[in-house]
């Protein structure tokens, strides 16, 4: 990948141009509070339990909410199946499951693709319903948007943006509504940064049609955009068969080297790749 070529560069929001993560906590409660009182100290204990990696719901996978599965899927084939127990389905069962493709929703069919959607995976094994879920969420963002929510920008990261800005455009293309994301940007100094801010992004499902947009957008070739997020399934996956750059900021360790022409643990450490736009003789 050279990326002294890149001329669009496209950035997801939450936990990629921030880090701080203490609003997962908040977010758990809120969905627990949602929960009837018999079933909160089991979500208490599943959510715990995953901290510990010690849960099949985990990031990069799947929760089905019909069949209450856990799914390790890879273009939306279904590869492994695990019961809430951490029991593993067989192959034949799987296949009986699973003849075709699934699809990935926000209601049925939950893609763990970052923290988020953790918490909200197991609400909703507790049998919350997704609007209640969305509600949690909300007031999360609410709560992010307040004082008390402190976040500490990216040691370096705004300097780098507006160093490369003369010679890339700089997108945000978000799964987040308009009014928590622009307060959390405004937080870490970036509200004023982005050629071009793109909320409710729903991705994965629209993801394809999002960089087209950008591509047309700008004038330029899928060659030259670079994707940088958090989120594999969301962020990385759906853009490589474009020829588009990635970089993919796996804090949760979930991939390997060959999940993206980049694959850093923080955006901190992406610094130096970002300057490379600027000067492709470094
Ligand atoms: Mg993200």
């Amino acid at each position: 990948m050279d990326v002294s070529k890149v001329k669009v560069l496209v950035f997801d929001l939450d936990g990629t141009v921030y880090e701080d993560t203490h609003h997962f906590d908040y977010q758990a409660a809120r969905l627990k509070d949602k929960l009837s009182v018999e079933k909160q100290s089991l979500f208490q204990q599943d959510f715990d339990a995953v901290k510990r990696d010690e849960h099949p719901i985990k990031i990069g996978r799947i929760y089905d909410g019909i069949n209450d599965l856990v799914l390790v899927q890879l273009d939306n084939i279904v590869q492994e199946a695990y019961k809430w127990n951490g029991h593993r389905l067989s192959n034949e069962e799987i296949n009986k499951l699973y003849p075709k493709p699934i699809e990935i929703n926000y209601d049925t069919m939950l893609s763990i693709g970052d923290p988020w959607w953790i918490s909200t995976s197991i609400a909703g094994h507790y049998g919350l319903n997704s609007k209640k879920c969305y509600e949690a969420f909300l007031e999360t963002r609410e709560y992010m948007m307040g004082p008390e929510f402190e976040m500490e920008p990216i040691v370096g990261f705004k300097e780098v943006l507006s160093d490369i800005h003369e010679h890339v455009k700089l997108v945000l293309l978000t799964n987040s509504p308009q009014p928590d994301s622009e307060a959390i940007l405004t937080k870490i100094g970036l509200d004023r940064l982005f050629d071009l801010k793109i909320f409710n992004g729903e991705k994965p499902t629209r993801t394809l049609e999002r960089f087209e947009h950008i591509k047309n957008e700008f004038g330029v070739e899928y060659k030259e955009i670079m994707s940088v997020g958090d989120n594999w399934i969301n962020e990385i996956r759906p853009v490589q068969p474009l020829g588009c750059g990635t970089i993919f900021i796996d804090s949760h360790g979930v991939g390997n080297p060959s999940s993206a022409d980049f694959v850093f643990e923080c955006m901190g450490d992406a610094i130096p790749i970002l300057k490379k736009i600027k000067n492709p003789l470094d």
